[in-house]
């Protein structure tokens, strides 16, 4: 699946200032600043309309916890959609959806806008997911405090697809997962640290059997 030539990334939260670091860092925040990768941020609370911003309310039928109400969520939706072209492939992170994995990563690279809805409290209401989400993303099966953390995963993940994000289109051709496999074992110097020393192969100078040793170990792994 070819990646975007470019992706634009809508986030949609009750927390944007969550994502202020790890935007701003390294790849990511190389990334953004060669426009590679486009990053909006929308706080969700801008869509309501008390006095106390109210994003939750109980939940019919009773139970623990809140729920986050549809219409804040349908409205952010509707005005963010026409910020740009084409219209955003929406994504709400949630533990009961598809596990993220690298097939997964590469569907959605494809897209060249993907809007993330983040949810909180117990989550959000059925009709958002039912009429505005077009897929469900689980970072695995466990739960955290709210879809923040599983988005910027799943953006560095997807962003490190968008060509030339990672300068070398080396380093993403040997990375775990390419044609199914996970990357060999790598070493720095000192070619000796505590008695533990590098495998003899890798100082031979030898490209050839360097790279029969790598893929052996990429095999084994
Ligand atoms: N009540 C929900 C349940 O049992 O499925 C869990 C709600 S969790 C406390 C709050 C929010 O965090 C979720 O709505 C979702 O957006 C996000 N979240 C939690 N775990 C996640 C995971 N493994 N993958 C993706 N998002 C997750």
């Amino acid at each position: 699946m070819t990646p975007a030539a470019s992706i634009r990334f809508d986030i949609l939260t009750i927390f944007p200032g969550m994502f202020a670091g790890p935007l701003d860092q390294s790849i990511l925040g190389r990334a953004r600043q060669d426009g590679l990768i486009e990053v909006h941020l929308h706080d969700l609370r801008d869509w309501t309309h008390d006095r106390h911003r109210t994003v939750d309310d109980y939940p019919f039928g009773g139970g623990a916890g809140m729920v986050m109400k549809p219409e804040p969520i349908f409205e952010a939706l509707e005005a963010i959609r026409p910020l740009a072209e084409p219209a955003p492939y929406v994504v709400y992170l949630s533990p009961q959806g598809r596990r993220l994995d690298r097939a997964l990563v590469d569907e959605l690279a494809a897209h060249p806008r993907l809007l993330l809805l983040c949810g909180r409290y117990e989550g959000v209401d059925e009709r958002v997911l039912e009429h505005a989400v077009d897929l469900e993303v689980s970072v695995g099966d466990f739960v955290v405090s709210g879809g923040e953390l599983p988005a910027m995963m799943l953006l560095d993940a997807v962003a490190r697809r968008v060509p030339g994000v990672l300068g070398g289109e080396g380093s993403l051709a040997e990375e775990s997962f390419e044609d199914g496999l996970l990357e060999y074992p790598q070493y720095t110097r000192p070619a000796v640290f505590r008695d533990w020393a590098v495998p003899d192969v890798l100082l031979s100078g030898h490209h050839a059997e360097v790279e029969r040793w790598r893929r052996r170990e990429r095999l084994l792994r």
